[in-house]
């Protein structure tokens, strides 16, 4: 455990000491937070010679290598749930409170779920958080599998906001609670004792404006979710508070796909346009939906680095038969300056599968530090941009690394070059039409 301590002694030494972190900077006092997304927990994953019959979520498929924490072709078994959950507690970090990005049932035909077992799933998964966790502030935010049938989220309330709403109680303000009833997205303020200003959290329910979501077609704004956005953050603004977004699907363009948002293009353009607009109030924005961990620097009208956007893995390792990658387990935790929330840095951390079910134990362990792996002072939007930068770079060794680290460790023989460079790096700086297209366009040009 002696990554832990090293981490341990870290903070102590940056929140006692206030220790410089440049030549004229000194750095102040140091709050951390956890991230965890897409737990998908599958009920049905059980060791068994039929490797067909494992686990529901692979569909028929044969499990690749079957061990007690999971398989690359399913989802998480609750023993793996379990473990994350075990090491974040075991770690002893001081945590001011844990964002929780949605996606709790496993990825199953539709018939094989049902809106009474899709809730009891969310409703497990959020007593077992409780249960390790049982004074700590959890800010969730819904996903698209956390509906049935999945990403069909409606705009008004239902049964499973309703449901939800309940198990979401005990860490979230009357309020926070009413609104989420009638759309699945609320705002909280964080207040801490460690830090005179107040945070203000939004979880946004991206799931409306998910492409396969067929109840939002047509609808310009679906729950009057951007409205009630631009309210929240203009609010904000005059009160000088700080903002972090939280929510499932991602803005901007899918890094592994070409000309492809995650959410419709129409509600792409307007939430970057809003994110542009309030840049200075929002100090971090976290994202789950696609497994893989990622980045994103939002840029102003004038290419200016004004947001950093983060895109955590997923704890469930599952992937598709035809897939070449998956990714390891990952869990999260991020540090803030206590003074203004901006992000200082993160540390991720990972489940070798293939070594935790050979050996019957999970290791969970330190993956890389972000700041340290890329050589920057921070996770501001500018140092996040100077990233971004050295990581377009034709043959970058650092892009290999953060391809390694994009599929957690999954296999670091997997090389990303050519077009799925391309895609990347593109998708980590533009995330509004003109300019990824522009950025698309001039890559290709040079390869
Ligand atoms: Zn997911
Ligand atoms: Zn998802």
């Amino acid at each position: 455990m002696e990554l832990r301590v090293a981490l341990g002694l870290a903070l102590l030494c940056s929140a006692l000491e206030a220790a410089p972190a440049g030549p004229q900077r000194a750095r102040s006092a140091v709050g951390q937070f956890w991230h965890v997304s897409d737990l998908h927990l599958d009920p049905t994953y059980h060791i068994t010679p039929d490797r067909s019959k494992v686990c529901s979520s692979s569909k028929g498929a044969n499990a690749s290598n079957p061990g007690p924490f999971g398989d690359f072709l399913c989802d998480s078994p609750y023993q793996l749930i379990l473990s994350a959950f075990e090491f974040m507690k075991d770690s002893k970090e001081q945590v001011s409170f844990m964002i929780w990005t949605g996606d709790s049932p496993p990825h199953v035909p539709v018939k094989e779920l049902s809106t009474k077992l899709v809730i009891s799933i969310i409703g497990n998964l959020s007593s077992t958080i409780r249960n390790f966790f049982p004074d700590l502030q959890v800010f969730p935010a819904l996903g698209n599998h956390d509906y049935w049938p999945q990403d069909q989220l409606p705009v008004t309330t239902s049964e499973v906001y309703n449901a939800v709403a309940d198990f979401w109680k005990p860490w979230l303000s009357d309020e926070a609670i009413n609104t989420f009833r009638k759309g699945g997205f609320y705002t909280q303020l964080f207040e801490s004792s460690n830090s005179h200003q107040a945070l203000r959290i939004i979880s946004l329910n991206t799931n409306l404006y998910y492409s396969p979501n067929s109840v939002t077609v047509n609808i310009t704004d679906p729950a009057n979710q951007f409205a009630w956005l631009e309210e929240i953050l203009e609010t904000s603004s005059q009160k000088k508070e700080k903002v972090y977004i939280i929510g499932h699907v991602p803005v901007g363009y899918l890094p592994y796909a070409r000309n492809t948002t995650a959410i419709r293009e129409y509600y792409n353009e307007r939430l970057v346009k809003i994110f542009r607009r309030y840049s200075s109030v929002i100090a971090g924005q976290f994202f789950g939906h696609t497994h893989r961990d990622s980045i994103m620097v939002l840029l102003d009208e004038e290419e200016k680095p004004v947001n950093s956007l983060f895109v955590a893995p997923a704890v469930t390792p599952v992937k598709d038969v035809w897939q070449m990658e998956s990714n390891n387990p990952g869990v999260r935790l991020y540090q803030y300056d206590l003074l203004d929330y901006s992000l200082l840095d993160l540390w991720q951390f990972y489940l070798d599968l293939r070594d935790a079910n050979e050996k019957n134990e999970s290791n969970w362990k330190l993956e890389y530090i972000l700041t340290k792996t890329y050589g920057i002072e921070d996770l501001k939007p500018e140092s996040l941009h100077e990233m971004a930068k050295q990581l377009s770079m034709p043959h970058s060794t650092l892009f290999e690394q953060y391809y390694s680290n994009y599929i957690v460790s999954y296999d670091k023989t997997i090389l990303c070059e050519e077009g799925c460079k391309t895609c990347q790096v593109c998708a980590i700086r533009y995330l509004d039409y003109s300019s990824y297209t522009d950025c698309i366009n001039q890559e290709a040009m040079w390869r």
